[in-house]
């Protein structure tokens, strides 16, 4: 959060190539929920799109994070056909001047927040109508509400969002779609998981993951001149294993899991 607008650029793309590869191998689960109450492509389209961003980013001369956040917008809608092509890359262009001047715990907040609210002005879907706003909501306000009320670290403030996020997920299930192709399906689209919600988490999770990673990376640059750099590694697992912890518990108390190919069973049942 303190690096220069170079670095963070620089973070901007090395996060977007590990949500790329993220996507890549989740592109058949992706498309088998869609199979189950949509048309079988948002692996497809997911998938196409960051590829498409990818390759943007990797030929651009961006010299700002909001600069490189706008082309991933720009790419995904140009690339993405489908509802998630206009959600995901136009509500991504339209909240990347949030990051103008930089990325702070401030302007992350604030870039959730547009996102959400164009995500919601487009698809004019609510809360409960089982679409990514059901993984989107929770999320963006767990995380504002763990840095601004809770005053949390953005790190740890993301954490929190992803595992609301993953409620989110899980709460998608048992909903009678209201939008999108699901909503056709009427009371069949009951019982199965959102794509656009699960997309919507394996991005939180993997920019979490880059997030993680980054930190730790700025962490062990600083503690080679110091003489523990092994607790700092045993600092980091130990919030992942927190994290993994509370996971299982929630997993626990609502009779299963989500997201890693098995929570959604395929999207055959
Ligand atoms: P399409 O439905 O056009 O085939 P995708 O399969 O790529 O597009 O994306 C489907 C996902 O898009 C759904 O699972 C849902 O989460 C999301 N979605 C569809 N319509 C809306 C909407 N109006 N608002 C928010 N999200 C939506
Ligand atoms: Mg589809």
């Amino acid at each position: 959060m303190t690096q220069d607008l170079e670095s963070q650029t620089d973070a901007v793309a090395a996060a977007l190539e590990a949500v790329t590869d993220r996507l890549a191998d989740k592109k058949t689960y992706l498309t088998d929920l869609d199979s189950a109450i949509g048309d079988a492509d948002h692996g497809a389209n997911m998938n196409r799109g960051f590829q498409a961003a990818l390759e943007k980013v990797e030929g651009s001369d961006a010299e700002e994070p909001a600069e490189l956040v706008k082309t991933i917008g720009v790419a995904l809608v140009s690339a993405v056909g489908g509802a998630s092509g206009p959600l995901y890359g136009g509500s991504i262009m339209s909240a990347s001047q949030t990051l103008e001047g930089g990325i702070t715990a401030e302007t992350s907040v604030a870039f959730a927040e547009a996102y959400l609210e164009t995500v919601e002005s487009r698809g004019k879907a609510s809360l409960g109508d089982k679409t990514m706003v059901d993984a989107l909501t929770p999320a963006v306000h767990t995380y504002k509400k763990s840095i601004e009320v809770d005053e949390l670290e953005p790190l740890e403030a993301l954490g929190k969002a992803v595992d609301a996020a993953r409620r989110g997920v899980e709460f998608t299930t048992p909903l009678r779609a209201k939008k999108g192709r699901a909503s056709y399906l009427g009371w069949r689209s009951v019982g199965h998981q959102d794509p656009g919600a699960t997309s919507t988490l394996i991005i939180l999770e993997e920019l979490l993951a880059v997030a993680t990673e980054e930190l730790n990376g700025e962490v062990e640059v600083d503690a080679e001149s110091d003489v523990h750099p092994d607790d700092v590694d045993a600092e980091s697992l130990e919030t992942e294993a927190d994290i993994e912890s509370e996971d299982l518990k929630a997993g626990e108390t609502d009779g299963g899991t989500v997201g890693e190919g098995e929570g959604g069973g395929g999207g055959e049942n």
